[in-house]
């Protein structure tokens, strides 16, 4: 697929709500934006991004009844192409969508920010030239990598990585559950998930939480919460839903089972950089730390950042959409003030 010779505007990388949201508010703004979306090169990396692997999406407003995470996304990427954005696929730069988001897609690569316009390379060989780049790639949720543990997270067996997104679900209702990490996210998870479960068993590898004090101490204070310490979960078992895991204590090896309704992996969240190869910097968890906390924008200008891989607090669709009209509209005063647009 040969060099695109025409300059684009603003290439948007990368698919979730960060991700189609700048592409709706930039179409809009006649900008014809690119949007890379992605392959699905693993189970944790899909185009689309974390709400592919949502099953009911509940607190997005203007959803009274909910969305699965899926649907979310293919509502949004709808909305993106009416306006006029255009998408990178295998076949080359498309308007349409031919499978929707099952189209195969390209994935940046790699990206020079050091020359102008900034060049962007996709895996299925289309390099195009932008005066500006939105850069909306998230980040994924660790797993413990087990293949029932991905089988029964891909197939909504009661395996999630977001509490937040998950855990109100009829399934998880006066269930025990097991949240597996010791950090503030799997407190946080688990202390949320108390509100639907009858018991929540914290497992964690050492027998110190990594939380915060205070974090802490909401575990100690939840009756319905249960530390499991010095466990590893080995295996999840269950077919179609999980029944129960299988755990192994770090200090003596001691292999054992604890039947539970619903698993949530809490071990942390890594952002996806590894194509920018350094060119911006990041802070000590790899998220990207931008220039001005209210804005979009980099150190980079003409670079503009939206969504989970510069968000280590929030992690919601909700604010990642938000970020990603921020960044539209950051990219558009800037190509208008440089006269580039
Ligand atoms: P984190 O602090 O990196 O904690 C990850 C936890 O998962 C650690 O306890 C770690 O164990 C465990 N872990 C990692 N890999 C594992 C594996 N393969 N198997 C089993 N356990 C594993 O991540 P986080 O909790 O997502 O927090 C990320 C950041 O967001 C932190 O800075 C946190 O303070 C912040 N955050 C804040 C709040 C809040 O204040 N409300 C809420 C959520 C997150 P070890 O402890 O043994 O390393």
């Amino acid at each position: 697929m040969p060099e695109s010779n025409a300059i684009e505007n603003v290439v948007i990388i990368g698919s979730g709500p960060a991700g189609w949201t700048a592409a709706i508010y930039a179409a809009r703004a006649a900008l014809e934006p690119l949007v890379f979306p992605g392959r699905a090169l693993t189970k944790e990396v899909l185009p689309g991004g974390q709400l592919m692997l949502t099953t009911d999406v509940e607190n997005y407003p203007g959803f009274p009844d909910g969305v699965t995470g899926p649907e979310m996304m293919d509502l949004f990427y709808k909305q993106a192409l009416r306006f006029g954005t255009r998408v990178a696929t295998d076949k080359g730069i498309s308007n349409t969508l031919e499978y929707g988001l099952h189209t195969p897609c390209q994935e940046v690569t790699s990206v020079d920010l050091g020359t102008r316009p900034f060049v962007v390379n996709g895996d299925g060989g289309l390099t195009v030239r932008s005066h500006a780049v939105i850069i909306a790639t998230g980040a994924k949720a660790n797993w413990l990598g087990q293949e029932n543990e991905q089988r029964l997270a891909q197939s909504g067996g009661g395996v999630s990585a977001c509490a937040v997104c998950d855990g109100a679900l009829p399934i998880f209702r006066d269930k025990e559950l097991a949240v597996v990490g010791g950090g503030d996210s799997a407190v946080e998870e688990g202390t949320y998930l108390t509100k639907f479960a009858s018991k929540v068993y914290l497992v964690h590898r050492r027998d110190q939480l990594r939380a915060s004090k205070i974090m802490q101490q909401r575990v100690f204070d939840n009756p319905k919460m249960e530390p499991l310490w010095n466990k590893v979960v080995i295996d999840v078992i269950g077919d179609k839903h999980i029944t129960a895991i299988k755990l192994k204590d770090t200090k003596t090896g001691e292999e054992t089972e604890k039947e539970v309704g619903g698993l949530f992996i809490a071990i942390g969240h890594t952002p996806i950089t590894q194509f920018l190869n350094g060119q911006l910097d990041v802070d000590e968890k790899g998220y990207i730390i931008l220039k001005d906390p209210y804005r979009s924008t980099t150190k980079i200008e003409g670079v503009f950042v939206a969504g989970d891989v510069v968000d280590s607090v929030y992690r919601q669709a909700v604010t990642a959409a938000g970020m990603g009209c921020k960044a539209a509209i950051d990219a558009e005063r800037w190509l208008a003030e440089k006269g580039l647009a």
